[in-house]
């Protein structure tokens, strides 16, 4: 069984799809980790961003493996520095790269048959990834509440909240108007706003729901 979690940056993805999956006893896939995998290694290597050829060469190559709450480059482990804001800030170049997103979709697709029950969160996985997706689901919130949320995570970093929400804004944008995979609200999708719901509700209003489609 497949759940897809699809949302904007901030709407609570990765706490909620952690928690669902779980609950669930199933394997819980961050395709945002791997766009992130892709970038760190890109821009270590000191490729241009916006040679599109060499940049998907280069993610074909490179050996993408989640693990637990760990995310691997070629055998290192880069899960704290994919989370850097100037990272986060080169990323829209490398998931607009059809070659890049081909891959991944495919590697998202593999991971996720491979095991019985899988939580898949990103933003294409209701479109592109998984559009058979036992259940489908859209967490949203507002603006103001997922740069709040941003800011808790990042405040040791001394980021200000209204920078924050400026580049969600962006974020927001750059996600819901790209060419291949762009974020869409599913028809089909379980629709929650969770500007206002606590993590656990959050959580068991899903499992509920997958428990309703088979799970
Ligand atoms: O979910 P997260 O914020 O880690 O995703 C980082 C970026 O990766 C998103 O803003 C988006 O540009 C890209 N992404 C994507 N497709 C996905 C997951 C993430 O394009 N399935």
């Amino acid at each position: 069984m497949v759940i897809a979690i699809d949302g904007p940056a901030g709407a609570g993805k990765t706490t909620v799809s952690k928690g669902v999956a779980k609950r669930l006893g199933f394997t819980y896939i961050d395709t945002g980790a791997m766009y992130r995998a892709v970038t760190h290694k890109v821009l270590k290597a000191n490729i241009d961003l916006n040679d599109e050829e060499t940049v998907a060469e280069a993610a074909q190559r490179m050996d993408v493996c989640l693990r637990k709450d760990r995310v691997y480059v070629d055998g290192e482990d880069v899960s704290v520095q994919i989370r850097d804001p100037d990272l986060t800030r080169s990323i829209v170049k490398v998931a607009d790269n059809p070659g890049v997103r081909q891959h991944l979709v495919e590697l998202a697709r593999s991971m996720g048959r491979a095991s019985k029950g899988a939580v898949l969160e990103g933003r294409d996985i209701s479109s592109v990834v998984f559009p058979d997706a036992e259940l489908k689901v859209y967490l949203d919130a507002s603006l103001e509440e997922r740069a709040r949320r941003r800011y808790e995570e990042l405040k040791e970093k001394g980021i200000e909240i209204e920078r924050l929400k400026e580049e969600i804004a962006i974020r927001d944008e750059q996600d819901k108007n790209r060419i291949l995979g762009p974020l869409r609200r599913d028809k089909d999708a379980f629709y929650l706003d969770t500007t206002s719901m606590r993590v656990d509700e959050v959580i068991s209003r899903i499992v509920a729901e997958a428990k309703k489609a088979g799970a």
